[in-house]
């Protein structure tokens, strides 16, 4: 298998670089390298200035207004980002919705729903997953019953990302508790300026609020909302989680972090040396690397293959793994190397405050970041769910 990239891949990464160094304002890049929260201005910024390239959405068909690129370019595209410490991309309307939408969707949502994603006009959350229903998505109780020509919904969806941002939520509701479950859930658009809803912030260890409950209470939706058939939104689902699992090795955002943790490792000292020439640190140090370096290579000849049009399988689940353990390893080596200045952590650091941080450069957000991204092997599929996935498929034993 070839991993090295051709002479239009790496046009196309100067391209990028190009772009970056043009369009990506300084002061959105420092927010993102020094780990602090990004508001929703800052997103919808940056979001607008890759609409304007025509960049907005790599993934999608060029008739929808897409990139259409490939695996490949996906990859380089999103690694260029991550060292020019570019913000995400929001995925709940780009990268989830859209995809179903195009897949499943009438040509009225379309047409309505997919410019509206692309212009921000609509900034969507996703509704999936409820107390009781996380790993075990496919025994949510949200209901939906037909009255004439609404649904009216009663239940709790939970851990909603950046809901409290949103107009439009996707949710999946139970509209047939008489089956097999998977097949009573419906998929439904839901704007949430209807009345009934209302958004409960749940503030993370870290002391921000980037998640949320969102209760219904008799919200009136109308059928023209339901994607789809009535009863088929498990398939839908389903075909909207192989997309929410892109760029899961996270490969651009280890080598930032690892690259951070050196430069701090350097500046501390550990018994009147650097503290990256401590054996016990630079142990670690060299250990994620060569995990990092390994994952790495594994996800360009995973790369490689869809771009031929293989389908990734359980190489996602173990990308997913890997990668999450090898970020978490990161955060604890940072945590490591601030020391006593990882202790005095105040969410203000991360939000932003006047306040002169404590500590050297690069300190501040340390502490956050760590509890923050304790969340990375949760979601998206916990690291057990991923485990027994492979256990299943690779290993051949039950799960
Ligand atoms: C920060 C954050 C943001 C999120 N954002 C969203 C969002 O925007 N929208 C949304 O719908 N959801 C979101 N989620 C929810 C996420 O998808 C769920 O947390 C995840 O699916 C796990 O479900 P749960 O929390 O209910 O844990 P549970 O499913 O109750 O699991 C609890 C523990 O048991 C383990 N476990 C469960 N079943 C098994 C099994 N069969 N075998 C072995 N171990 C098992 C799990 O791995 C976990 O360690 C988010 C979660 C977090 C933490």
């Amino acid at each position: 298998m070839d991993l090295s990239f051709s002479a239009e891949e790496q046009a196309f990464r100067a391209e990028v670089c190009g772009f970056l160094a043009d369009k990506l304002p300084p002061e959105l890049a420092q927010t993102v390298r020094d780990g602090r929260g990004l508001s929703k201005d800052n997103y919808e910024r940056w979001h607008a200035l890759l609409n304007e390239q025509g960049w907005l959405a790599p993934n999608w068909p060029k008739e929808f207004g897409g990139c259409e690129w490939n695996a490949v370019q996906r990859h380089i595209f999103e690694d260029e980002c991550c060292r020019a410490h570019a913000p995400r991309i929001v995925p709940f309307g780009l990268s989830m919705l859209a995809p179903v939408l195009q897949k499943f969707g009438s040509k009225q949502q379309q047409d309505h729903y997919l410019p509206r994603i692309l212009s921000s006009q609509d900034w969507w959350c996703q509704g999936y997953s409820e107390p009781g229903a996380g790993s075990d998505l496919a025994s949510l109780k949200t209901k939906a019953v037909r009255d004439g020509d609404t649904y009216v919904v009663n239940g709790q969806k939970t851990w909603t990302t950046l809901g409290q941002y949103a107009n439009w939520i996707f949710c999946l509701v139970r509209t047939d508790p008489t089956v097999k479950q998977q097949a009573g859930i419906s998929f439904l658009l839901i704007d949430m300026d209807t009345p009934g809803i209302e958004v409960r912030p749940i503030i993370l260890l870290d002391g921000t609020h980037e998640v949320n409950e969102v209760w219904f209470t008799d919200v009136r939706v109308p059928v023209e909302n339901l994607v789809g058939e009535e009863n088929m939104g498990w398939t839908y689902a389903k075909y909207l989680l192989t997309h929410e699992r892109t760029n899961i090795a996270g490969v651009g955002f280890s080598q930032a972090g690892l690259a951070a943790v050196k430069r701090l490792a350097r500046s501390q000292m550990h018994r009147g040396r650097p503290l990256i020439e401590n054996p016990h640190f630079a142990a670690r140090v060299a250990r994620v690397e060569i995990d990092l370096m390994a994952m790495s290579t594994t996800n360009l000849r995973i790369i490689s293959g869809a771009a031929k049009g293989q389908a990734p399988g359980v190489e996602s689940s173990m990308l997913k793994v890997k990668g999450t353990q090898i970020r978490q390893e990161i955060n604890d080596l940072a945590r490591r190397a601030a020391g006593v200045y990882a202790m005095p952590f105040a969410s203000e650091g991360v939000e932003g405050s006047n306040e002169a941080p404590i500590g050297p450069e690069g300190t501040t957000h340390v502490a956050a970041q760590y509890f923050n991204n304790r969340k990375l092997s949760i979601f998206g599929g916990s690291n057990e769910i991923q485990r027994n996935i492979i256990a299943k498929v690779k290993l051949g034993g039950g799960a």
